[in-house]
């Protein structure tokens, strides 16, 4: 996994960028942590009713020409057909192109969230992301 690091923009707001130059389609990070049933400022959807806190992804900033994407992939568990309601979700952010060392790290948040916790205006367009 490359290098990557929180650092604050500006006051009271933070950010993740890269400590090195990441390839595109490389793997920047692979969400783990808490699962909740319903989103948070800082949660990532993976699923229906299923979202992630992860302690770096959510720092991770919107934009809507991103550097970065979340791939979701998702297996049932079990062999039983009938009884493979649980799924083992793995979800991972992948550099939609080559990102420079210092730059920040940044994904489309309408690409995974079907709702926003908190919907804002984003920093590019001025436009509402719910
Ligand atoms: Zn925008």
């Amino acid at each position: 996994m490359p290098e990557i690091e929180v650092r604050e923009i500006r006051e009271n707001v933070m950010g993740l960028f890269a400590n090195q130059q990441i390839e595109k389609g490389k793997i920047i990070l692979m969400l783990r942590g808490d699962k909740i049933s319903k989103p948070t400022k800082t949660s990532i959807q993976i699923g229906d009713k299923q979202h992630i806190e992860d302690p770096k992804g959510g720092f991770i900033n919107h934009h809507c020409n991103p550097n970065a994407e979340i791939n979701i992939h998702s297996s049932f568990v079990g062999s039983n057909p009938v009884s493979r309601s649980e799924t083992n979700t793995t979800a991972l952010v992948v550099a939609k192109k080559t990102i420079s060392k210092d730059d920040e790290i940044t994904f489309d948040y309408e690409t995974t969230e079907e709702k926003l916790a908190f919907p804002f205006l984003c920093d590019c367009h001025g436009r509402l992301i719910e």
